[in-house]
């Protein structure tokens, strides 16, 4: 297993990025994963506004993987995410969903025991997941805070233990990098921000040859997810659909027309993030109408 520390970060996604380490399909990799603050807040008096912005949503990286090409596809398995002891959740005026009713800033430490998040006598289960991932971009550059068709801050919850991320790679070596991590988030990530922690991020990387894919996808158990974002939710939402639809036409090798009633009966609509510079949605479509062989192979 190779490992990548935490001193190696980028704070944009772009087309040329320095690569930190190299590695070769198939190997695994431990990722050492920065807090979205990168770790400027330790107590309950600093609030978001005295925070640096320039540092926010390290990743870690870039790492290069040998014989990756434009066209292919990343196959990121990720099978371990180790949450530290401590997390940190803030909110600020105008910030998030409701940042027109918050009157001050306010942050809370939420410590981590036995598997659970603890908040004010509420005991969450700890469900780890990775909020920034991505790869270098085709043309424009993306700050790591910004989601889109590489990566980057998708905040989707699936992006967890167990399941299987695939990029679009548009540069040859991929370029992979990783951070902020949430030990627990709701949909939609409502206040702006979630239980930020540093963690330990263990995945294993492989390249599908020639599997052209648009838009970042995250398979579970039972679901295949297309991850989309646009200027709002709204957007979001719509180009989530138009590629379920897509997916299903090519995959099943039905009609648009059919695609879409069959989208309407089993294909479920998330709100990923609605709080960052885009907003992220993603439209599950259940493995047992199309699996995910097919979906990589076909779509
Ligand atoms: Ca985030």
């Amino acid at each position: 297993m190779k490992e990548i520390s935490g001193n190696n970060i980028i704070y944009e996604f772009k087309p040329e990025m320095e690569s930190k380490k190299r590695v070769s399909p198939g190997e695994i990799v431990k990722f050492d994963a920065n807090d979205a603050f990168n770790n400027q807040i330790h107590s309950e008096e600093k609030t978001l506004n005295e925070v640096d912005f320039s540092k926010l949503n390290p990743a870690t990286g870039p790492i290069f993987i040998d014989g990756a090409e434009e066209g292919d596809i990343l196959k990121v398995k990720i099978l371990d995410i180790t949450v530290s002891k401590k997390g940190v959740i803030v909110t600020a005026p105008e910030a998030g969903v409701l940042g027109d009713m918050v009157k001050e800033s306010k942050t809370k430490i939420i410590e981590i025991e036995d598997g659970f998040c603890k908040f004010e006598g509420v005991k969450i289960p700890v469900k780890p997941m990775i909020g920034v991932i991505g790869v270098a971009t085709e043309k424009e550059p993306y700050s790591t805070g910004t989601p889109w068709k590489h990566g980057g801050n998708m905040d989707t919850k699936d992006i967890c233990e167990g399941s299987t991320l695939y990029l679009p790679v548009k540069q040859e070596g991929a370029l992979l990098a990783l951070g902020d991590c949430h030990a627990v988030m709701g949909d939609g990530e409502v206040c702006v921000a979630s239980c930020e922690i540093n963690s330990e991020v263990t995945v294993k990387i492989d390249v599908i040859k020639n599997g052209d894919i648009e838009w970042p996808v995250v398979e579970t158990q039972d679901e295949i997810m297309i991850i989309t974002s646009g200027e709002n939710a709204d957007e979001a939402l719509r180009e989530s659909t138009e590629q379920a639809v897509k997916s299903l036409s090519k995959g099943l090798d039905i009609s648009l027309a059919d695609a879409y009633l069959l989208a309407s009966l089993c294909v479920d609509l998330r709100i990923s993030q609605i709080v960052d510079p885009k907003k992220t949605a993603r439209a599950a479509i259940p493995k047992t109408i199309l699996n995910s062989k097919t979906f990589i192979k076909r779509c």
